[in-house]
């Protein structure tokens, strides 16, 4: 509220002091003062819609950066509660982790378990190498 009363007297401000400046060569106060008052809405207004457009493509950027982001360190895991709701979770590989699950309200205990295993390619990319004595 108090910035639309100092956006208003600003605006009056400004309107009165262009209509000073314009008075000896228009002659008429209030027409200049209302051009110049309706002016600065509109630029304003422009302004305004701009910068707020501006503000959404950024912040839809960020939110896509911090979804591409949180693909890459989440997983998607499974309440122990009797509804067995799968979320996806952050996880950091250097601290505890854990999380609330959205259907029962309790906090759960993510472990993470590690395993290996040998790189494999699929039978279709093989090529068939025989030994030499069997060709
Ligand atoms: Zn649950």
């Amino acid at each position: 509220m108090l910035n639309l009363i100092k956006s208003v007297l600003t605006t009056i401000a400004v309107s009165s002091g262009i209509a000073l400046i314009l008075l000896p060569l228009v002659n008429n106060f209030w027409a200049v003062f209302a051009v110049a008052a309706i002016t600065q809405f509109v630029v304003f207004y422009i302004v305004g819609s701009v910068i707020d457009f501006l503000a959404e493509i950024k912040l839809k950027q960020i939110e896509a950066f911090k979804l591409a982001e949180y693909s890459k360190q989440g997983i998607e895991v499974e309440c122990p509660c009797h509804r067995k709701i799968r979320e996806f979770v952050p996880v950091t590989l250097n601290q505890k982790n854990s999380y609330k699950c959205n259907e029962c309200g309790k906090n759960n205990s993510i472990l993470i378990h590690a395993e290996t295993a040998y790189l494999t390619e699929p039978i279709s990319q093989l090529t068939a190498q025989l030994p030499d004595d069997k060709v």
